[in-house]
C-alpha cells in the first residue's frame, strides 16, 4: 500500500520521531504549525476517524495516554490541543488516522 505514514511507521520513510512502540509512532510534524508540532499514527493502517469501529478503535485510548506521557516530557504544562482532521470538509490531507499534537503557544478558538 503507498501510504506515507505506514512507511515512516515501518522507518521506510526517515522522520523525526519522537516515541514509538507496537502500536504507534510519534513523529515531528514536517511543516509545523506551533513551537511543538508531532503527530501521533497507529502502526495499523485506519484511513481516518471515519473508520474507526469496536475492533480497531482501541489504539485510539492507547494513543492518547501516550501524547498525556509525551506532552509531559516535553513540558507543555499550560497545555496543548490536540486536532484530528477527517474527510475533504476536515481538511484531511494524508488517508493514515493521526492526530496532530500543538503547543508551546496559544492558540486561537474557533479553528477556521
Ligand atoms: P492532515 O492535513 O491530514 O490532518 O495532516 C497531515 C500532516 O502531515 C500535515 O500537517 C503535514 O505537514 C504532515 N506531513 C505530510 N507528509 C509528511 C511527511 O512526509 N513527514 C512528516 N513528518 N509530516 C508529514
Ligand atoms: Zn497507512
Amino acid at each position: 500500500m503507498d501510504c506515507i505514514f505506514c512507511k515512516i511507521a515501518a522507518g521506510e520513510i526517515p522522520s523525526n520521531k519522537l516515541y514509538e512502540d507496537d502500536l504507534c509512532v510519534a513523529f515531528y510534524d514536517l511543516s509545523p504549525q506551533a513551537p511543538v508540532h508531532f503527530l501521533v499514527v497507529p502502526r495499523e493502517h485506519i484511513s481516518g476517524t471515519d473508520k474507526l469501529n469496536d475492533q480497531n478503535c482501541a489504539v485510539v485510548g492507547h494513543i492518547f495516554s501516550v501524547i498525556a506521557k509525551l506532552t509531559a516530557q516535553l513540558g507543555l504544562d499550560k497545555g496543548y490541543r490536540v486536532v484530528n482532521n477527517c474527510g475533504e470538509d476536515g481538511g484531511q490531507t494524508v488517508g493514515h488516522l493521526h492526530f496532530h499534537v500543538l503547543g508551546g503557544r496559544t492558540l486561537a478558538w474557533p479553528p477556521g
